[in-house]
């Protein structure tokens, strides 16, 4: 089975953010997170990170965990208001008192570079995408990059998140797949997903896709991150590799696992992303792309 690690694709779309701001154009990147969610200070430190090293200019607001709606509205519309800012993401989630559907429809969708409001979604599903959610733009260049086939190919996308999963679908749509969408209520998920040629799943449980939901040979990409904390359950999704994971969870407490089971995947799979070191990657990336993209058309 060939790892799909996406280090270099990812080093590669950064690289060429940065050469075209070094030819002269400055983008803004405001990034908003509410409250003190670890993984979510994780996520916004490395997209901050990113936009240092390829040029771009960001500030980052971490506001408390007792913020409003109607503050952060606020915040939204200064920024909406701001020359300087053309992108403006909102790390998600949300604590729960706070309005997500009304933050995200609240920002400019010409700043709205994690593709999320309603005007940009629905520009996708017509087949005319502007801003595209990061994680599944990133998967396609990732496909495209090694040369995968997508027209014609029997596609199963495992989840149905507006962040992922239909984004996700409707990009492999537009070229050509025949998609199939699973969620939560599918009936017998294996015998859905046994029948991709191109499976991509993004469900948020832990090794949930084992050897009976994958075709032999198929293509799997794995969208999950989940931290694992228990050594049993490291053992058993990572067999032989299990030692080195056992490591990095004595150290730090938990090991981040995708939603794919790798030990089993390995025995059946064509081709899988890792995770670490897979989607995650180029999500970042293809932010920096889609922050320079809106830095571009606003100044066209
Ligand atoms: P989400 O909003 O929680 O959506 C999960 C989806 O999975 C839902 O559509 C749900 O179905 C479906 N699902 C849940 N349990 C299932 C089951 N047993 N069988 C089939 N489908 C099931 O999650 P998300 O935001 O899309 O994220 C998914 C995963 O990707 C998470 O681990 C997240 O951390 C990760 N993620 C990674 C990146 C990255 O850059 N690598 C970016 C974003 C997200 P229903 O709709 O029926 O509830």
């Amino acid at each position: 089975m060939i790892k799909l690690e996406a280090a270099e694709l990812a080093a590669k779309i950064k690289e060429e953010v940065k050469a075209e701001i070094e030819r002269g154009i400055r983008p803004g990147l405001a990034a908003v997170r509410v409250g003190d969610d670890p993984a979510s200070a994780v996520y916004v430190k490395n997209k901050i990170r990113a936009c240092e090293e390829v040029g771009i200019h960001s500030e980052h607001h971490a506001l408390p965990d007792s913020t409003t709606t109607s503050e952060l509205l606020d915040l939204i519309r200064t920024l909406n208001a701001r020359d300087d800012v053309d992108g403006i993401l909102t790390q998600l989630p949300l604590p729960a008192h706070v309005n997500e559907t009304a933050i995200i429809e609240a920002i400019d969708p010409a700043k709205d570079v994690d593709g999320f409001h309603p005007v940009n979604a629905g520009k996708l599903a017509m087949g005319r995408p502007v801003f595209v959610p990061c994680t599944p733009a990133g998967i396609m260049e990732l496909l495209d990059d090694r040369g995968i086939e997508i027209r014609g190919a029997n596609a199963c996308v495992v989840g149905r998140s507006q962040i992922v999963g239909r984004p996700m679908a409707q990009l492999l749509l537009q070229r050509d797949a025949t998609v199939t969408i699973c969620h939560s209520r599918t009936r017998d998920l294996a015998a859905v997903t046994r029948t991709a040629e191109l499976l991509v799943v993004a469900i948020g449980r832990s090794g949930l896709i084992g050897r009976e939901h994958i075709k032999p040979g198929a293509i799997v990409i794995d969208v999950g991150m989940n931290r694992v904390s228990d050594p049993d359950q490291v053992r058993s999704l990572f067999g032989a590799e299990a030692e080195k994971r056992l490591e990095i969870l004595a150290k730090r407490g938990a090991t981040l696992v995708g939603d794919v089971n790798p030990s089993e995947a390995a025995e059946v799979a064509g081709m899988l992303t890792p995770v670490p070191g897979g989607v995650g990657l180029l999500t970042v990336a293809m932010l920096m792309k889609n922050t320079l993209r809106a830095a571009k058309l606003r100044r066209a």
